[in-house]
């Protein structure tokens, strides 16, 4: 497996990185995942956009153009594979461990490809429960520094679920790696984007995808009561894309079946996807 390490591609195997990265001793870092359906990059522009969003969050210089990264990745693809990106960028190698923000260093760059498993729950729906958000108030950035997301989601998985819905207070705000939709009285309804939340590119294709089509939508608070109260709970990501949560809290969504606006947005966005 070859991988892209600071302008070379070399095997795996290879790719090492100094343990004096401050990726490594501080998670002084920033990642983007784009999926690649049979080699094509899915909405890479609003991936790179994101990627400068989180970048600019931390303060740190975006080492590539646009068309750049896509030079870059292109080599990873394997055409015939429905496959994903991942890339990392830390601020670098520092001669030593200081907090503060070295001078006269490049960051780290780093990209490889795997390929999208497939997640059975995508399908048959999954169980899901809330959990009280612990994280910081910069979740719009795209950070490496994952500890939180890391034991909330082991949290989900030691109960027997397969996700965690995170809530500050009564209010939720997503998934340990995930947004998060319900459909309440009908209407399909996300938290609206802030500091709570990382802008999920997914959630942006279901939100036009919604629009284009139709169908009653709207970005604005969920409390634990509407989630609760809801016909249908989704979670969302690129590689896993729409999931229906079929248990909350060991409790049936709706009647414990993936439910119908599901079905129809998930029709949708396979249709989207095959137009790209
Ligand atoms: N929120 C969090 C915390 C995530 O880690 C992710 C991605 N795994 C998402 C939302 C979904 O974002 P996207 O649709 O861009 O993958």
């Amino acid at each position: 497996k070859t991988v892209y390490l600071n302008g070379d591609y070399i095997a795996l195997a290879d790719a090492k990185i100094s343990v004096l990265d401050r990726g490594f001793l501080f998670g002084d870092g920033i990642y983007e995942v784009i999926p690649a359906y049979k080699g094509r990059l899915f909405h890479l522009d609003a991936h790179l956009q994101r990627l400068q969003d989180s970048l600019t969050a931390i303060r740190l210089a975006n080492p590539h153009t646009f068309d750049e990264w896509r030079a870059i990745f292109t080599p990873l693809l394997d055409a015939s594979k429905d496959q994903y990106i991942y890339l990392q960028i830390t601020r670098g190698v520092a001669p030593k461990r200081d907090h503060a923000f070295p001078e006269h260093i490049g960051p780290t760059v780093f990209a490889m490809c795997s390929d999208i498993a497939p997640f059975p729950g995508k399908v048959i729906g999954i169980k899901a429960v809330t959990i009280d958000d612990k994280r910081w108030q910069l979740c719009n950035a795209k950070a490496i520094t994952l500890l939180a997301n890391i034991l909330h989601r082991q949290d989900a998985l030691d109960q027997g679920a397969a996700e965690a819905i995170l809530h500050r207070g009564e209010v939720v705000t997503e998934g340990a790696a995930s947004n998060v939709f319900i459909v309440l009285n009908g209407v399909l309804i996300t938290p609206p984007k802030g500091p709570d939340i990382l802008p999920g590119i997914t959630r942006d294709v279901i939100l036009m995808l919604a629009q284009n089509n139709g169908l009653a939508c709207k970005e604005d608070t969920i409390t634990l009561a509407q989630l609760n109260a809801a016909e249908e709970i989704w979670v969302t990501s690129s590689t896993r894309e729409i999931v229906p949560v079929i248990e909350l809290n060991q409790t049936l969504v709706g009647t414990g079946q993936p439910g119908p606006v599901w079905q129809r947005m998930d029709a949708l966005f396979q249709a989207y996807k095959a137009t790209l």
